[in-house]
């Protein structure tokens, strides 16, 4: 009996281990005529989902493809560029950094090695160099899967707030308004396709995340930019694509109630406890990480309104 029970748990356990961990799978879906979107999962960054939790975009155009954020790591940017190569023969000619967290340009240095443009706004450079290593850092629980990465600036900087890009006759419009989740942020427009890639200007499902170098007053500049627009189409930097009305209730109506109330709070001599406290999260209860992030939230925002 008791071998008998010791071989299932031996077999019990070779099978176990022999489960393929999980990794993951990029593949573009489209969102209008040429344009795609990867999205990826809402968590935390994992092993498994190898710091890509975040979506990726990509446009077909006459003059080659065009891709939207690198991705957390070279061998997930290795990924990137197989699924690319699965929606369309063009050849990849530019990848643009819609900002300047992890997910949107670590892969870069893989891009870089195969000869192909990598492009950003300049205000993330100096962020990019700052925090490259701290990045890194976060990114350990990748392991092996980390290797191979090594952080690449853009080969590439606009240094105006608007520009435009002409692909074989594809315009793809760039804004920037000093960013606001990192310095870098830029809305990537595509006025034919009606399509915006906001990158971290709009998060939906999920609630924003907001670190030392966010500025949610810039920020909601740059989401004022996306209310001129009005596009048909939002693929957010989070979640699910989207359109403006969900944009404005899940990050716009956010970052201005973490704003009116710290206001407040600061105006009054209100100390950063109480201020956090007495903020109502109740409206974005229901978005993801609402529980670890809005007392966060409230936190570097009553900080930045202190300065402001
Ligand atoms: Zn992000």
């Amino acid at each position: 009996m008791r071998t008998r029970f010791t071989a299932l748990a031996t077999l019990l356990a070779a099978s176990l281990l022999a489960l393929p961990a999980s990794a993951v799978e990029v593949s573009f879906q489209p969102v209008a005529d040429g344009v795609y979107a990867y999205i990826g999962e809402i968590e935390g960054r994992s092993y498994d989902n190898e710091g890509l939790n975040a979506n990726i975009g990509l446009v077909v155009t006459a003059a080659g493809a065009v891709l939207i954020d690198s991705g957390s790591s070279h061998q997930v940017a290795a990924k990137i560029h197989e699924a690319v190569r699965k929606v369309t023969t063009q050849p990849l000619k530019l990848v643009i950094n819609t900002g300047d967290q992890d997910h949107r340009w670590l892969g870069n240095g893989y891009f870089a090695g195969l000869g192909i443009q990598t492009l950003a706004h300049a205000d993330a450079k100096a962020d990019m160099q700052a925090r490259a290593g701290e990045q890194m850092d976060g990114l350990k629980v990748l392991r092996e899967r980390l290797d191979g990465t090594r952080p690449t600036l853009p080969s590439r900087f606009v240094t105006t707030q608007d520009s435009t890009l002409d692909m074989g006759g594809t315009l793809i419009e760039l804004r920037h308004r000093q960013g606001g989740h990192t310095p870098g942020d830029t809305l990537v427009w595509l006025p034919q396709k009606n399509v915006l890639f906001s990158g971290d200007v709009v998060y939906v499902d999920r609630v924003l995340g907001l670190h030392p170098v966010s500025r949610t007053k810039t920020w909601l500049d740059s989401f004022a930019v996306i209310e001129q627009i009005k596009p048909h189409t939002i693929v957010p930097g989070h979640g699910s694509v989207t359109n403006l009305t969900t944009a404005q209730a899940q990050t716009r109506d956010l970052l201005l109630a973490l704003r009116t109330h710290m206001k407040k709070a600061v105006d009054e001599g209100m100390d950063i406890s109480a201020a956090v406290k007495s903020f109502n999260g109740q409206p974005f209860a229901h978005l993801k990480h609402a529980d670890v992030w809005l007392p966060q939230l409230a936190n570097l925002t009553y900080l930045e309104m202190e300065r402001e």
